[in-house]
């Protein structure tokens, strides 16, 4: 039986209210897409170290194999999206620029889209320690786009109690809605992913948080939340940035994660809604992550969907098959508020990418022309964590970015975009803030 609504739902009261655009995708059910020519695995598409190669150049591989292992405890091992052969290790595109390396998998022409390698594991008797351990093995990162690999959020830091397992079904974004297919086609498997992250943490209950622009979602989970297990399903008034974890935990349960902190300090874990509907899906079969749900939409593109690739995929033929307008200008990874643009085609769809949103060359231009500030404190007034973007940016332009550090709290800020969303004199101030930061990790990184 589910329980009843969390008494005291708070709203976000800053954040903006932004045309979502999801309808292009949001009823059509999730279709697979099939293999490219070449599919390319990039060793570092998580935080942490990069996976090692396990394989050699010519060897064959099948659909689910593993191929590179774990760097580290901050690492996951990368599976074969196909079956197929290993065609050459070496370096790859990535989507900020530069050339990283990578494993070219090359499926064979009569390859199946069947997992060929795995075998069903008990979870129900296994211990906390051996399900971070065995989630580790499926590969699974944060596939809301943070991609932190997700065994590390299972193991609950020494000296710390986890109470609630909060479940982020937000999805604020817009154009992107495939955590909102994933919550309406597959609410069973996000529900034993939820159960499978209440064991390993030690939590009594799960709180699932939905925007209520997808209350089909919100039914679904609910119908198939059945056997009275502690978990939750909350509808959340829909506004951006609601899906940023500070702000969700908020909403849901009026706890505050204090500045530099983490979810683990105010007792919680926290976990997007397509990471656990993976997690539920493999762990039992003891599989690794091969493939996600990617939705494609945008202007430029005439068949926009939601779309199950093999992990690899290059953007090109992805936009291929989805109807990439020749007017194309714009290729954006991720939704246009956080999303970046992609430095080429020839980039792989990676473990963290939830969307391809392709602009055309009108809408991409939009805003081009910057004037000075005028000091209306609109970029103020929508910050969700109450930090100054208009005198942030005044300190940018000027190359004091230890300063901002030090004084304006520039590290809380999660680059959510409202501030630059809002400005009438179109200061890209969210870019701003993300070389401010790049400068003072490189300065770090030099001392
Ligand atoms: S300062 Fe950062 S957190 Fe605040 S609105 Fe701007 S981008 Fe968002
Ligand atoms: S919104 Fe833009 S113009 Fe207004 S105070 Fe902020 S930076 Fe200045």
């Amino acid at each position: 039986m589910a329980m009843t609504a969390i008494p005291g739902l708070k709203r976000l009261w800053r954040g903006v209210h932004v045309p979502e655009f999801k309808d292009a995708t949001n009823r059509l059910p999730i279709r697979r897409m099939p293999f490219p020519p070449m599919l390319i695995v990039p060793l570092s598409q998580h935080a942490g170290a990069p996976a090692v190669v396990i394989v050699r150049e010519g060897q064959e591989v099948v659909r689910g194999e593993p191929i590179a292992r774990a760097g580290g405890f901050v690492s996951v091992p990368m599976h074969s999206p196909a079956t197929g052969r290993i065609e050459r290790i070496g370096l790859a595109p990535t989507a900020r620029g530069p050339l990283a390396p990578a494993i070219y998998v090359k499926p064979y022409a009569a390859a199946s889209q069947e997992v060929l390698y795995g075998e069903p594991q008990d979870i129900e008797n296994m211990t906390p320690e051996q399900i971070v351990k065995a989630v580790q093995e499926t590969g699974v990162v944060g596939l809301g786009g943070a991609a932190f690999p997700t065994h590390v959020k299972l193991k609950v830091p020494e000296g710390k109690t986890i109470d609630t397992v909060v479940v982020n079904g937000c999805e604020c974004e817009p154009y992107l809605t495939t955590d909102h297919r994933v919550m309406v086609e597959h609410p069973g498997e996000v529900l034993h992913g939820a159960r499978i992250a209440m064991k390993a943490v030690g939590a009594a209950r799960a709180v699932v948080g939905v925007e209520d622009n997808k209350m089909d979602a919100v039914e679904a989970l609910r119908r198939a939340n059945t056997d009275s297990s502690g978990i939750s399903i909350e509808a959340v008034p829909a506004k951006y940035p609601q899906g940023a974890e500070k702000l969700l935990v908020k909403v849901l349960l009026g706890r505050e994660i204090p500045s530099g902190g983490l979810p683990a300090d105010v007792g919680l874990a926290v976990f997007n809604v397509a990471t656990l509907a993976q997690i539920g899906d493999l762990l039992p079969r003891r599989q690794g992550l091969i493939e996600r749900v990617v939705t494609i939409s945008g202007p430029g593109v005439s068949r926009p969907g939601n779309y199950l690739m093999a992990l690899g995929t290059p953007l090109g033929f992805a936009l291929e098959q989805a109807g990439c307008s020749a007017a194309a200008a714009s290729v954006i990874l991720g939704g246009p508020m956080m999303g970046a643009a992609a430095a080429s085609l020839d980039v792989p769809v990676t473990k963290g990418v939830t969307g391809i949103v392709v602009f055309t060359h009108q809408a991409a231009n939009g805003n081009a022309r910057i004037f000075p500030c005028i000091h209306c404190a609109e970029c103020v007034n929508v910050c969700p964590l109450h930090l100054n973007p208009s005198r942030l940016g005044m300190l940018a332009r000027k190359g004091r970015y230890e300063e901002m550090e030090a004084t304006l709290h520039l590290n809380d800020c999660f680059e959510c975009g409202c501030c630059s969303y809002v400005c009438p004199s179109h200061i890209p101030l969210v870019q701003y803030f993300r070389v401010a930061k790049q400068m003072n990790r490189e300065r770090k990184a030099r001392t």
